[in-house]
């Protein structure tokens, strides 16, 4: 019998089985498609306080999500790094005095050590004020981290495993019932129809948390779950620095204009309530105008909706505490425990952050060792995710002495495999010397050797999971190449 059985592999899930398993509980963990195909994929993909949230009192909150952008940045310094942010001030919105106020917090809540302080900015000669449209003089710029946010859940669920966790993919949780004093768990997927035992049940199936506790639980749960989609659309890039702009929006709203993939803007993100089926989301033609205007009131090029190369929509699983605006509702996490040790219990996870996630599993671990008792002390804070195993500052010099070992395969290629597997791109590479050594191509620079280790290594069972989750070549690859991985990874997989 299993001490924990997770339902969920989004960020919420892998971070509890991971924190769990590393304590000595034995794990397991079911995720009903891919690791990170629900919600923990279509983030904006910022480790941030979130300035915004300041506005509705979450100190707590913005407290703690500050406090993780150092931590998370050397827990995995290839998938998280610093951005600088320029949020220009725009007559007619918030008063500077506002923004200056707001950001002083910030910096002081912070508990920063490496990320540069909030500066200002005379933007009619500063650098970042050349791509928006005349007028615009004064701004201010702050510090906050980016996530890549599908691996940063791979990763957790490669370090959970590498620790022993059972880790079961397109694996979907049936039934759960308790019997014994235990769980009975039912299980239908990649191995077929099967049954596990645990003492405890997590539920982290984000916005599938009260379709858990009513549909798998059989329970009449009252409803606990607010679904509010956000949307962003990608477009080719708008300028040239490497700096981010938050805006502000004529509603009240704030967005982000973000670099992305080199040669990308993310533009984002739309808050409106959601009531379909969460696989079912996608942008609609109004949020899609919405972001355009949006961006158009700033930027002095205008974007068209030719100029949108992609779109992702996500549904924020928000714990309902009745606010009555969708951007309102409090984007802070809420565990609720029920039953105890004689009859199984069961943790219900709602709301949270990608930003918060360490601290979430945390505060879940507390609420497991109150019902399973005590095992190992907490660890993620200093402990490193799968080829994080250098120092923040040392990603540069990582990658060149990459480009020294591997000297005949592309600066470029390497750089990208240092971005998404750290010091483990050297187990990607092994003894490849030439690109022929790479194996089969599929477009751009995706070789076999690659999907292999994303195959063996990180559950990749599909084209998809390959080229926009581990990674995001499905920016740069054709439908024929698509077709080719679909092939090989049907023979690679079976
Ligand atoms: P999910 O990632 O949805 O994981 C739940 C998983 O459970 C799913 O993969 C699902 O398939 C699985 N599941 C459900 N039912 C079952 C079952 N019966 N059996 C097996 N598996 C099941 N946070 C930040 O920190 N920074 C940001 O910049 C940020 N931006 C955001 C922007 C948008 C538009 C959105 C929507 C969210 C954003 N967030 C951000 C919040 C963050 O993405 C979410 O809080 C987080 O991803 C939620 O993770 P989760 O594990 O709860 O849910």
């Amino acid at each position: 019998m299993l001490d924990i059985f997770v339902i969920g592999g989004g960020i919420n899930g892998v971070s509890i089985a991971r924190d769990a398993v590393g304590r000595g509980f034995t794990v397991g963990l079911a995720e009903m498609n891919d690791l990170a195909s629900g919600t923990s994929s279509a983030a904006t993909k910022l480790i941030h306080g979130g300035l915004r949230y300041l506005e509705h009192y979450e100190f707590r909150l913005v407290h703690e999500a500050l406090a993780e952008r150092e931590v998370l940045w050397a827990t995995a310094p290839h998938i998280i790094w610093p951005l600088r942010f320029v949020l220009p001030h725009q007559k007619g919105m918030r008063p500077a005095v506002v923004l200056r106020t707001g950001l002083a917090m910030y910096d002081y809540m912070g508990g920063r050590k490496l990320l540069p302080p909030t500066k200002t900015l005379d933007l009619t000669k500063d650098e970042a004020g050349k791509p928006l449209k005349p007028g615009h003089k004064l701004g201010f710029e702050y510090s906050d981290c980016w996530v890549n946010d599908a691996r940063f859940v791979v990763l957790n669920a490669r370090d959970a495993g590498d620790r022993g966790a059972e880790i079961h993919v397109r694996t979907k949780v049936t039934a759960a019932r308790r019997e014994e004093g235990a769980w009975t768990i039912e299980l239908d997927g990649e191995a077929g129809k099967t049954r596990v035992r645990a003492k405890m049940l997590i539920n982290a199936a984000g916005p599938w948390v009260d379709e858990v506790i009513n549909g798998v639980m059989g329970k009449n749960g009252k409803h606990n779950v607010r679904l509010v989609q956000g949307s962003h659309i990608v477009v080719k890039k708008l300028y040239e620095h490497d700096r981010c702009y938050f805006f502000q929006n004529g509603d009240g709203r704030i967005f982000f204009a973000i670099p992305y993939e080199d040669d990308f803007t993310l533009i984002g993100t739309t808050d409106r309530d959601f009531h379909d089926d969460p696989r079912n989301v996608k942008i609609s033609e109004e949020e899609t105008s919405y972001l355009l205007a949006a961006a158009n009131e700033y930027f002095a090029d205008t974007i068209t909706r030719d100029d949108i190369v992609w779109t992702y929509s996500g549904v924020r699983p928000l714990y309902d505490d009745g606010a009555s605006a969708a951007q309102e509702a409090t984007r802070d996490y809420v565990l609720k425990l029920e039953g105890d040790s004689s009859t199984g219990a069961v943790l219900n996870i709602f709301g949270g952050k990608l930003t918060t996630s360490r601290r979430l599993a945390e505060a879940a671990l507390e609420k497991i060792e109150a019902i399973l008792g005590q095992r190992g002390a907490a660890w993620t804070k200093t402990s490193t995710l799968p080829g994080g195993d250098f120092g923040v500052k040392s990603f540069d010099a990582e990658v060149r002495r990459l480009a020294k070992d591997y000297s005949a395969l592309p600066p470029s290629l390497l750089r990208r495999l240092m971005r998404l597997y750290g010091t483990k791109a050297r187990v990607i590479l092994g003894t490849a010397q030439t690109i022929a050594d790479l194996g089969r191509s599929f477009g751009s620079d995706l070789y076999s050797r690659e999907v292999d280790y994303l195959v063996t290594q990180e559950w990749a069972r599909t084209a998809q999971d390959v080229l926009w989750r581990r990674t995001k070549q499905g920016l740069r690859t054709s439908a024929e190449d698509v077709a080719q991985l679909e092939a090989y990874l049907a023979t690679s997989t079976s």
